[in-house]
């Protein structure tokens, strides 16, 4: 059944009332039966500004002829939809550190810190108050695993950068924790030397390196680390067989989380987080930003196919704040060229980070960079705009009024543009709230504009009551 956008609002409100803690029976009469989601997964495209599911869903039409999940449950009337409002304490925008401590600590501080408050002051993470309680907690990410957003859940740190000082502390408070950053546990890559993965394994965890150590990993608790920063872009591992080999998918490391939690008894919260959606808006990669999306969008499918036929436990997506603001500008006389431009983003074999770090390697004239894109991307710029990026890439200094695009990100995102009808309004966090959409018992609770320094009560009145 398909509902226009009135009839949807007015089911998710309707579902919103009835459901916060009781549900209807089939008669539609009100019992004393507690609603309470025995798991929650908690879902994070890092960085989605609102633009990106609509493109993601075109992208994904185009490349496999059909849609995604997350466009697909909006147009359910059993999701609530709501925003995710977004600042951190001392400023509109915020950064990965705040939000997610707004998240877990229930309390905006300074960006840059993790459960750390303006006045230095440690703040009790989600995780440190579910480890009390018996609640299972996984953290699952593309990023490495000491990276802002799963760090938030269950670590302090006054220093968001200080990873060595965070990879420690998931011990004891988060059961599975899997993503990149090896370096941060590996007593030769750590400043003091210091063995963390003989540290998990005292603790009892299995450590895991690559994707067959991963595959066979047994039940009990987990820190897998499977590069020694962030895990690879998607764009980069659809790419690359040695790749696909060594690193899990994000579908895949969270699909181990979440059976075990289902299988066992305790209830449980797993993040889930899709980490390099933010790091291609950085760097205006709209190919990286939307294969990244679409690796998370079928982790999004993955979860709601394996919680389907169950109705105890809530799935909430969102992100923490905005980035760059990716959209398609139509483009053509009546914008009829539009489409076409769109589907250059196929064509497009590289993410710029890796398309940059190979040029560099090799290094070349005008002439050679242009024939290298086109190689990579499928279209061959200009002289002046394969000069631009060359000369921003030298640092030298260029023609372009934006400060914010002044520079081999921006100008990389503009020439791509030019092809695709894409375009970026820098390289940085923006201010706008994000999309929120959850399903599930509870779900009601993230209806509307959702603060994020909300959210922490929410969860946890939802898991402990
Ligand atoms: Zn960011």
């Amino acid at each position: 059944m398909k509902l226009n956008r009135r009839q949807l609002l007015q089911a998710s409100l309707t579902a919103g009332a009835g459901s916060l803690f009781f549900s209807q029976s089939s008669k539609g009469q009100s019992e004393p039966k507690p609603v309470r989601p025995k798991g929650i997964v908690f879902m994070v495209s890092d960085g989605m500004s609102q633009g990106v599911l609509p493109l993601t869903e075109a992208f994904s039409q185009q490349i496999r002829g059909t849609g995604t999940a997350w466009w697909q449950l909006l147009q359910e009337p059993n999701a609530v939809l709501g925003l995710m409002d977004t600042p951190s304490s001392n400023s509109l925008v915020t950064d990965s550190a705040a939000a997610s401590t707004s998240w877990s600590a229930g309390k905006r501080v300074p960006n840059g810190q993790i459960c750390v408050d303006e006045k230095g002051a440690s703040l009790e993470s989600i995780g440190e108050t579910l480890a009390k309680e018996k609640v299972r907690l996984g953290l699952v990410t593309t990023a490495r695993v000491t990276h802002a957003t799963p760090a938030g859940f269950a670590t302090n740190s006054p220093n968001r950068d200080d990873e060595d000082f965070i990879a420690p502390q998931f011990i004891n408070r988060a059961e599975i924790v899997l993503g990149g950053g090896s370096a941060h546990f590996d007593p030769k890559r750590r400043r003091d030397k210091r063995d963390i993965f003989g540290e998990y394994r005292k603790a009892g965890y299995e450590v895991l390196g690559n994707r067959d150590e991963f595959l066979k990993a047994g039940n009990g608790k987990l820190l897998g680390t499977f590069w020694k920063g962030h895990l690879p872009y998607t764009i980069d591992q659809k790419h690359s067989k040695s790749l696909q080999k060594t690193v899990p998918t994000l579908a895949e490391m969270t699909t181990v989380a979440l059976e075990r939690f289902l299988q066992g008894d305790q209830p449980f919260l797993l993040q889930v987080e899709g980490a390099r959606i933010d790091h291609a808006a950085h760097a205006n990669d709209i190919g990286g930003i939307l294969h990244d999306q679409l690796a998370f969008d079928d982790t999004v499918a993955k979860v709601l196919a394996m919680v389907g036929d169950r109705d105890d436990i809530l799935v909430v997506m969102t992100s923490d704040h905005g980035n760059s603001n990716p959209s398609l500008n139509g483009v053509g006389a009546r914008y009829a060229q539009t489409n076409k431009h769109f589907a250059r983003i196929a064509g497009l074999k590289s993410s710029h980070e890796n398309l940059i770090s190979k040029w560099k390697k090799n290094q070349g004239g005008l002439q050679k960079w242009q024939a290298f894109v086109m190689e990579n991307y499928g279209f061959k710029p200009s002289a002046e705009e394969a000069e631009a990026v060359l000369d921003s890439i030298a640092g030298k200094e260029i023609v372009e009024w934006s400060h914010q695009l002044d520079n081999p990100q921006g100008l990389m995102g503009q020439m791509v543009g030019n092809y695709t009808s894409t375009g970026w309004t820098g390289i940085s966090h923006t201010a706008d709230p994000t999309q929120l959409t959850s399903v599930g018992p509870g779900a009601s609770e993230f209806a509307g504009l959702v603060r994020n320094d909300s959210v922490r009560e929410k969860l946890l009145n939802l898991l402990l009551g």
